[in-house]
């Protein structure tokens, strides 16, 4: 692998500045397109993040107390800056993650529905309020923010991922720390420039890079009252079990399998479009991505691989420099290893290879982390990639007999992310919308990833605790509630004790 002539020494972000790692420790950041270092994370130790949170800490009661509006006002300037630094950003998006132009646009356009939907959060953090509920007293229910509150994020969203966790966050009042992906940090860093000019606060908004041991202390701090999570499921399983035990509120994210069912009466040559974008797009590094085919009946299934093949053979896999690259390089050199991994294996296990990604000459020459597209038929439920999450671009076909049994098949498995159907029998659709023990589903729909105003968030082993990202949810997860009963009497009447339980009577 070569080296870059010249590497970056990359930061953290604390107390409103870029600040250099005192840990001595550095990650590599790669271009995954060439297979070069283009710069070094620091990783902090425990006491740097423990100093972030004491920075984060100390700038909270101002920012609670400032009123909405204003807090909005911050992030409507925020909002404005984004777009006005859009080709830098992209730039950096695609350089650190090898994503094309194309979908970085697209993942920046989602990453400021969790913008636009916080700037909103006047709205969502309204509260009640009843009058007279007893002698003179009235009651109202407020909501309120945590406090300090951390998100670690992963590397396949650089941008809408840390945004759809913290956004709301800031604009309900919080002090945010970030543990951004060690892969992707430029993109988090150059954020940090973005809110710090939008006229947020210093402390507000903090980049932490690093890892387990910056994580953990994010767990264990008493200060940090929240930790949204998104990332693999072992780890989101993890931060849920080690931040419950330190009494925190955790909504913990994890992997994928996402299956696409297709019905006999569906049009394929429809079917076949939807699924190799949805399938491949992104070198298949979207936890929402679709995993596995499932034609129902053999007569479907044959004329559906038959298109899939010839269409999934004229894809382009590239840099995201050149014109017309469909997708690009997975994250890492690991990434790229264990995928060809998952390939072999499941060969060996019977599944027959329609599209070999193995073969093409990017994969076999570059310095780049590239995977050809790969579809793999005849896959059963013994086979190791049914289950498992493979991040990257290698897509089963798993060939099922009846609706009742595509639902069935993937009921069973532990990733519930998202699901989709396409039909055009209403009955159909409706079926498997009832039935399916899947946390998004779609109908007709390839990804069904909802839009920033509604809440995300898988099922099983997919999602840990019982908030969900992007949505008004987002509001309830990083405000507490307090109920407060007021009296205020006319008259200045001592009134007498009472022993018996408070009754509104
Ligand atoms: P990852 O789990 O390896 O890392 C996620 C974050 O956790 C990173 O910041 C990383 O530094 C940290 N981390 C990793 N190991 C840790 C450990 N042992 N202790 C503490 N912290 C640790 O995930 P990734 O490879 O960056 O991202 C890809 C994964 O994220 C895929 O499984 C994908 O499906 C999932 N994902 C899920 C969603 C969702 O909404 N459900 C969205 C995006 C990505």
């Amino acid at each position: 692998m070569t080296e870059a002539v010249s590497v970056k020494r990359l930061t953290h972000f604390i107390n409103g500045e870029l600040v250099e790692g005192k840990s001595r420790s550095y990650s590599k950041v790669y271009n995954p397109t060439t297979g070069e270092v283009i710069a070094e994370v620091p990783i902090a130790t425990a006491e740097e993040t423990r100093e972030a949170i004491a920075a984060a800490k100390a700038a909270f009661p101002a920012w609670r107390d400032l009123s909405v509006a204003k807090r909005a006002e911050v992030l409507m300037r925020f909002r404005y800056l984004i777009t006005e630094n859009m080709e830098q950003l992209l730039d950096i998006i695609c350089t650190e993650s090898g994503k094309t132009l194309e979908d970085a646009r697209g993942e920046v356009t989602r990453a400021l529905e969790s913008v636009d939907l916080a700037i909103g959060a006047p709205h969502l953090v309204k509260g009640e309020y009843s009058v007279n509920v007893g002698g003179q007293i009235n009651a109202y229910s407020a909501k309120y923010p945590l406090g300090v509150v951390a998100a670690i994020s992963p590397f396949n969203f650089p941008i809408m991922v840390p945004l759809a966790q913290t956004s709301m966050a800031i604009a309900v009042g919080n002090a945010v720390i970030l543990k951004a992906s060690e892969k992707v940090p430029m993109t988090s860093l150059f954020v940090s420039e973005l809110w710090k000019k939008a006229g947020l606060p210093d402390g507000i908004w903090t980049v932490v890079n690093g890892s387990k041991e910056a994580v953990n202390e994010l767990l264990e701090n008493p200060t940090v009252q929240a930790i949204s999570f998104v990332g693999s499921t072992p780890v989101a399983k993890y931060i849920y079990e080690t931040g419950a035990k330190y009494g925190k509120r955790v909504t913990a994210l994890g992997g994928g399998k996402n299956n696409m069912v297709v019905m006999p009466d569906a049009d394929l040559e429809q079917v076949a479009n939807a699924f190799i974008g949805a399938a491949y797009g992104a070198a298949s590094q979207r936890c929402m991505a679709i995993s596995t085919i499932v034609p129902v009946g053999e007569e479907t299934a044959d004329r559906l691989v038959a298109i899939l093949k010839d269409k999934i053979s004229k894809l382009k896999v590239g840099s995201y420099t050149e014109e017309g690259t469909d997708f690009g390089p997975v994250i890492s050199k690991e990434s790229k290893e264990s995928i060809l991994k998952a390939i072999d294996l499941a060969e060996q296990q019977g599944a027959t290879v329609v599209n070999d990604g193995r073969e093409l000459d990017i994969v076999k020459d570059s310095e780049g982390f590239f995977v050809g597209p790969t579809l793999l038929d005849n896959v059963t439920k013994e086979m190791d990639i049914c289950d498992q999450e493979v991040f990257g671009p290698a897509r089963n076909v798993v060939r099922v007999g009846s609706l009742s049994e595509a639902i069935d098949f993937i009921n069973d498995q532990e990733l519930a992310n998202g699901v989709t159907i396409f039909t055009n029998d209403g009955a159909a659709a409706r079926k498997f919308t009832t039935e399916i023990d899947v946390g998004m589903v779609g109908v007709n729909v390839p990804i069904p990833i909802p839009v920033g105003y509604h809440n995300f968030a898988g099922f099983k082993g997919s999602r840990f605790g019982e908030g969900h990202m992007f949505g008004p949810d987002q509001a309830r997860f990083f405000t507490k509630t307090k109920t407060i009963s007021e009296r205020w009497p006319e008259t200045t009447e001592t009134t007498a004790s009472t022993f018996a339980f408070p009754s509104n009577n």
